[in-house]
């Protein structure tokens, strides 16, 4: 059985809590590796080693740290195929789909390779006779990093990137369900001439967590994952002083207006619903059709779905892999038996695939029409692959739905009318927003994040806000004696 351990001062360490994580390879449902749960004590250890080496860190010029980033941007990209086959064997997403994850990875890497420019301060000569004010950003210390399952090698790479650039030491506590591929890039952040002890892993579940979010030399803490989660990170990490970004979950609706391409529309919710079996926080999980048009694009929605190859990621011409845990198949399939019950049509139920590996977490894609508020189906965050259909009267009531939704994360609206796409884009209370672009994730040098229940904290991750995240802010008013006043005077010291 293959151990996974820790990897703290630049090697790989043995758990020695005793305790131990089941990873599963999804597709045959059986356990291929074991990963050690840090106790207490060894995120002591761990954050200890990060404090030890922020110093020199810290002290290490921009133009090195770059040169770090510019050194594991290249090895990342002749690493790619290797990153994202380890990720799909523990995630089970299709290969093509792990290659575009890692491709969005490391545009953060490249992000941060910028970093001397990044970290500019400004400068006002003159604020008052004599004395100019100029203000620095420095790095906090150690950074921790906790990440959901879903994106294994991004998620890291949204936060350390920026975080180490920034001169600060991380620690990163990865998914306990696929942590191997974070093993790895610790390996090529060392070749890329990162010091011993400045990225650091801490294995673990809840043990490791709440210590990471107590600990007096945590100084900041980026979260990604479920709702419930992030909201307690918040809740706790600030409670102790720590400065906390947490993004949570989503319920991403796509508006199609009447006048939009069905077509079009069709394809991107099919593409932006079962994509990684939609487990992403950017899925599209609700499609609001414009009465006009419902029936025609359900009919094109459901068409296009018997063509969807599901299968294991390592079979050539899957499209769509096994969700992460039997246990997560389960609750997916639950929404889905129970979706008829509170009054809404399931138009295609997927959640019996036969003709698939029954012991692997399969589920094929499901479609419910007539979803409405007060729904489990439509209420929830489902994560998995099925997509509801809405009906709204137009653009008013589509608007009213997501607006009154807990979740903020990504909206889309499908249309050919320039002028409601941008009385959308005005009135919509979303973080992240797609025009005619089912899956609107930011590129590296905006920041990402949602609004309300998906994100808690005052800045959103990665590009700009990241930079700001992981500095804090000093402003230096300085004046110099100038030479020209200076002279030998025997006289009474006075005021001149
Ligand atoms: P999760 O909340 O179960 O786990 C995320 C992290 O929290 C993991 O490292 C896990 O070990 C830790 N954790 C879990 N339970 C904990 C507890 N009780 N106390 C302390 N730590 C705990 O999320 P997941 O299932 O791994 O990921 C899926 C979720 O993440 C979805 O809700 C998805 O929408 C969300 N997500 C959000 C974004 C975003 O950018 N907003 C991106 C990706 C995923």
């Amino acid at each position: 059985m293959n151990r996974i351990g820790h990897w703290i001062d630049g090697k790989v360490v043995e758990g020695t809590s005793g305790r131990s994580g089941v990873v599963f390879d999804p597709a045959t449902g059986a356990q291929q590796a074991a990963v050690d749960l840090a106790s207490v004590e060894e995120v002591d250890h761990a954050v200890a080693v990060a404090k030890a080496a922020f110093p020199e860190w810290r002290a290490t010029n921009l133009s090195r740290r770059a040169e770090v980033m510019f050194h594991m941007r290249e090895l990342v990209d002749a690493n790619r195929k290797e990153i994202a086959s380890l990720l799909s064997k523990e995630h089970g997403k299709v290969l093509g789909d792990a290659l575009g994850e890692v491709a969005r990875g490391l545009e953060n890497i490249e992000f941060a390779c910028g970093i001397p420019n990044l970290m500019k301060g400004g400068y006002s000569e003159q604020a008052s006779n004599g004395i100019d004010v100029y203000s620095i950003k420095q790095p906090l210390g150690v950074c921790v990093g906790i990440t959901p399952f879903n994106f294994p090698a991004m998620v890291p790479m949204w936060m350390f990137a920026n975080a180490l650039a920034c001169g600060n030491t991380f620690v990163l506590k990865p998914s306990e369900k696929d942590p191997s591929v974070s093993m790895f890039v610790g390996e090529l952040l060392k070749q890329a001439g990162l010091p011993d002890g400045t990225y650091n892993i801490v294995n673990g579940d809840k043990v490791a967590v709440d210590r990471l979010l107590t600990h007096p030399d945590v100084q900041a803490i980026s979260f990604v994952g479920s709702t419930p989660i992030a909201r307690y990170i918040y809740e706790t990490g600030t409670k102790n002083g720590k400065r906390v970004q947490a993004l949570g979950g989503a319920k991403n609706h796509m508006l199609v207006l009447a006048d939009a391409d069905l077509d079009m529309a069709a394809d991107a919710a099919v593409s932006a619903a079962y994509g990684s079996a939609g487990e992403r926080c950017m899925a599209i999980s609700v499609v609001l059709a414009s009465d006009a048009i419902a029936d025609d694009l359900v009919a094109k929605i459901k068409d296009r779905l018997p063509a969807i190859v599901v299968g294991p990621a390592s079979e050539d011409g899957s499209e769509m892999g096994p969700l992460i845990t039997g246990e997560h198949r389960d609750k997916v399939k639950g929404y889905v038996d129970g979706a008829a019950g509170e009054g809404a049509t399931v138009v295609v139920n997927g959640t019996s695939p036969s003709d698939l590996p029954a012991d692997g977490f399969f589920l094929k894609p499901s479609l419910i029409d007539n979803a409405k508020p007060g729904m489990r189906c439509y209420d929830e965050e489902i994560f998995g692959p099925v997509l509801s259909v809405t009906r709204v009267k137009g653009y008013d009531d589509g608007l009213a739905l997501i607006n009154s939704n807990q979740f903020g994360n990504g909206t889309a609206i499908f249309t050919r009318d320039g002028g409601a796409a941008r009385q959308f884009e005005f009135d919509v209370q979303v973080g992240m927003v797609g025009i005619n672009v089912p899956v609107p994730v930011p590129v590296s040098y905006y920041s990402f994040g949602g609004w309300k229940a998906s994100l808690f904290g005052d800045t959103h991750i990665y590009g700009p806000e990241g930079i700001n995240f992981y500095t804090r802010t000093k402003v230096v008013t300085s004046r110099w004696p100038d030479p020209r006043t200076s002279r030998v005077d025997l006289g009474f010291p006075q005021n001149r």
